[in-house]
């Protein structure tokens, strides 16, 4: 059933529970008002996902929703930043309310997660594309940037990887896809705790987006360093493992993305207050290797045998 436009934002996006400080004024007016607490900065991040590039046509708009929030905020996680806001541009080929309601209940299920207030957004006709912008809070000079890594930091991970990758071939190529890798595709988690309990300790963090060795390698080369990874030590989950081969498994968490886990370094004069704080955490964290002054990936097997890895991907190794 179609919608105008007025009664779609309020029915589905106006009406959804707030749950971030500092709104003055919300969604209705020509701005949006907002408050960013004394001493902290503001944290932005966009994301924009076209229909057929970015997501499969037919997934659920719950799912879309949820799993659209999930990556976007995993990028205030990365900074040590504290989700507060939620902007939305959704661009519709018809207001089709069945999908919006779906789409509402995924989006509100995330800001409730969370944290957030949708405080304002746009919405057009078109090819179905969204972007989705948050705004996290952190105290100045605090944030989690990819710069500060240093020769000598342990190199962690939190979570497992290879996950998301394994769930989207399930959903291609199985007629009942494994649920708990589905999940970790449909369902990633921004791990907001672990970024900001990484705030005094972290001497440089990302969020897994792209795959390990690509993003890791964004660490690397702002100061022109490499790393060692112990690929022994890179954590796969035991329903990866049950499902596929070691080897396509190391693959997919090496060289796929979509997990939104953390990846963060840890300077040595901080890995004592760390291993404190790890087990008060609710995600587990491994350390997978450290920073080199030599520039470059090496992998080290469990026979300690060294080989150069592409930060393109496994393939080559
Ligand atoms: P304007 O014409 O001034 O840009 P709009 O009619 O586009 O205003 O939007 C009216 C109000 O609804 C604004 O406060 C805007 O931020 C909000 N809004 C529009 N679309 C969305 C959306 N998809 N999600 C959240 N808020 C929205
Ligand atoms: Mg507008």
């Amino acid at each position: 059933m179609a919608v105008a436009e007025f009664d779609l934002i309020k029915r589905f996006f106006a009406s959804l529970p707030q749950h971030g400080r500092g709104v003055g004024l919300g969604i209705g007016d020509d701005c949006a008002l907002l408050e960013v607490p004394e001493g902290q900065q503001l944290a932005v991040s966009i994301d924009t996902l076209v229909e057929g590039t970015h997501f499969l046509p037919g997934i659920p708009a719950e799912q879309l929703a949820y799993r659209a929030l999930g990556a976007c905020v995993s990028d205030l996680a990365a900074m040590g930043a504290e989700p507060a806001w939620l902007t939305l541009a959704l661009t519709l080929p018809e207001s089709d309310s069945d999908w919006l309601e779906g789409f509402s209940r995924g989006l509100g299920e995330g800001m409730a997660q969370y944290g957030l207030s949708l405080v304002g957004g746009d919405t057009t006709r078109g090819h179905r594309a969204l972007s989705l912008q948050v705004h996290g809070w952190v105290p100045k000079g605090q944030a989690l940037t990819r710069r500060g890594a240093q020769p000598g930091d342990s190199i962690w991970v939190s979570g497992t990887l290879g996950d998301a990758m394994a769930g989207l071939d399930q959903l291609q190529t199985q007629a009942d896809p494994d649920p708990y890798l589905l999940g970790r595709f449909y369902r990633p988690s921004a791990r907001i705790e672990l970024g900001l309990a990484l705030r005094e300790i972290a001497s440089a963090a990302l969020d897994i987006s792209d795959g390990l060795l690509a993003d890791l390698n964004h660490l690397l080369q702002h100061q022109d360093l490499g790393a060692e990874l112990q690929l022994a030590q890179i954590p796969l989950s035991e329903v990866l493992l049950d499902r596929y081969s070691e080897q396509q498994a190391l693959n997919w968490a090496l060289g796929g993305g979509e997990d939104f886990e953390l990846c963060f370094c840890v300077p040595a004069n901080r890995r004592q207050q760390w291993l404190e704080k790890l087990p008060g955490l609710s995600v587990s964290c491994r350390e997978i290797g450290a920073i080199c002054r030599e520039p470059g990936l090496i992998g080290v097997d469990q026979q300690g045998n060294r080989r150069p890895m592409a930060a393109s991907g496994y393939q080559h190794f």
